[in-house]
């Protein structure tokens, strides 16, 4: 069967299900304080999502990250790991948490099969985490890394958003706690798909985080498998202790190389994190449509996928869901 190809050339391998808009934090930079979340009718049940994955397996997806919201705030996230883990075809299942009930969690997750796990973590200092997640809980995230590392998870990879003058004090810190703990530390930044009005100014960049790194914690050189068309940029430490990785969302646009595609959690398809369209597969799947059906919109979503986002210009349009209720 042919591969999901678009009219750029892009082969896409790389599906994101978020499992939930709900979630037990308000990231300032994610969503607005005050949510009215989706239905829980509207949800596509475990089932639904494992039906929609075994139909597009053979069009060559074969790597899955669940998201949301907050994924493990869905009860019994690990069946579903189980379900999907148990498709053949599928290689490799992730999940990106906040953490906060992580520590109850890790071992299932791994003994169902997931292997790759990151973890949000914007800030070490307690008011900092507070302002920023409008919630209490830092201490609860930090337990969730350490217990996902004695589940077995390695490497635990750590993501934190670079905003200017807000993120910025906890770089150093956070590069540092994670060449402690043997932890990657991802740096983000950035980007227009929150409740607050965003601007430029406001996205501390890529080349002043490595700068920073670099005169405050230890120089930096690609890591031996630095990939220029891959999202994050890696970088090891020259003293040999550890890497990081920095994700140039606004600055470094990677969406020549995109291989996504997102589901979200009320089952709507969309071809990028800042599509304005959606295709509605919810319907087929709860109509009873065979898998050439769902092929055959998953196949036109990508087709009509635009050339990338257009962060950097005037053209730019936001789209009407924030970060939550898509998945990051
Ligand atoms: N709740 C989970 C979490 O926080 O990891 C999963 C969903 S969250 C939407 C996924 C990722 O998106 C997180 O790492 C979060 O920091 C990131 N994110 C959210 N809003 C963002 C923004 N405006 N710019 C850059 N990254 C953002
Ligand atoms: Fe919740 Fe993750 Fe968004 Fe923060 S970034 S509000 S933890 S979904």
């Amino acid at each position: 069967m042919t591969k999901l190809t678009d009219t750029f050339g892009r082969t896409h391998n790389n599906l994101r299900i978020s499992v939930t808009d709900r979630c037990n934090l308000r990231c300032t930079y994610c969503m607005p304080e005050e949510v009215v979340f989706m239905d829980r009718q509207e949800l596509l049940s475990f089932e639904e999502i494992a039906r929609f994955v075994h139909a597009v397996v053979p069009l060559g997806i074969d790597k899955i990250r669940l998201t949301g919201g907050e994924p493990l705030m869905r009860r019994d996230l690990s069946r579903l790991v189980r379900l999907l883990v148990d498709i053949p075809g599928i290689k490799d299942v992730g999940l990106t948490t906040n953490g906060l009930l992580l520590a109850d969690q890790a071992q299932a997750l791994y003994d169902a099969g997931l292997r790759r796990i990151n973890v949000s973590l914007d800030a070490l200092d307690p008011g900092r985490f507070r302002e920023l997640t409008r919630r209490d809980g830092v201490e609860k995230v930090i337990e969730g890394i350490f217990a996902a590392q004695q589940a077995g998870f390695r490497p635990v990879k750590v993501n934190a958003v670079s905003i200017r003058g807000v993120t910025e004090p906890e770089v150093v810190p956070l590069a540092k706690f994670a060449r402690e703990h043997g932890l990657e530390m991802r740096f983000i930044e950035y980007m227009p798909i929150g409740a607050e009005q965003w601007e430029r100014g406001k996205v501390y960049f890529a080349h002043e985080i490595m700068e920073q790194l670099e005169r405050e914690v230890c120089p930096l050189m690609p890591a031996e498998d630095y990939d220029p068309r891959a999202p994050a940029m890696d970088f090891a430490y020259t003293d040999g202790q550890g890497r990081v990785g920095i994700i140039a969302s606004v600055s470094r646009p990677f969406c020549m190389s995109c291989n996504r595609i997102r589901l979200t959690a009320d089952g709507k398809l969309r071809n990028c994190l800042f599509a304005l369209d959606e295709a509605d597969v919810k319907t087929l799947l709860r109509s009873g449509a065979e898998d050439e059906a769902i092929q055959a919109v998953v196949r036109r979503n990508v087709h009509d996928k635009w050339e990338g986002h257009e962060i950097n210009t005037a053209r730019f349009v936001k789209p009407l869901r924030t970060m939550h209720a898509i998945g990051g």
